[in-house]
């Protein structure tokens, strides 16, 4: 089966609880066993709120540059290719670099616990440039 971004959406006021700016995604696999799958993708600035994965999430970064930030840590930078490990329970949040669209697919195991916003100044913390860093 191929699937074609049959079910693209745009962030409704009922996602505000959710993400900080615009955000549209393709549901490729809804709750299955546990699972949902997703491609989404963050317009510049726009990210995630703090939230954590009961089982852990996988992140695979299609396109575009972004950040990812657990809670206690410094934001690092997300590029095409990259994959990322989020463990079970850990408090982080995900989006696009200030000045670039993300698109990242997202494996998500169990529910997601949505939490408080990332604040302009939790956001301001990243570094602007793209290129150079080493992981
Ligand atoms: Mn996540």
């Amino acid at each position: 089966m191929i699937i074609r971004h049959a079910n693209a959406w745009r962030v409704q006021p009922g996602k505000a609880s959710r993400f900080t700016g615009t955000v549209a995604g393709d549901s490729i696999l809804p709750a299955t066993d546990g699972v949902v799958i997703s491609t989404i993708t963050f317009e510049p600035g726009s990210r995630t709120h703090w939230h954590s994965h009961e089982r852990g999430q996988i992140l695979s970064v299609v396109a575009g540059y972004g950040l990812i930030c657990t809670a206690g840590e410094e934001p690092r930078r997300l590029r095409p290719g990259d994959w990322v490990w989020v463990p079970a329970g850990e408090r982080h949040w995900h989006g696009a670099a200030p000045d670039t669209h993300l698109t990242h697919t997202a494996i998500s195991l169990g529910t997601t616990q949505w939490a408080d916003e990332v604040t302009e100044a939790e956001y301001a913390e990243q570094p602007h440039e793209h290129e150079g860093e080493s992981a």
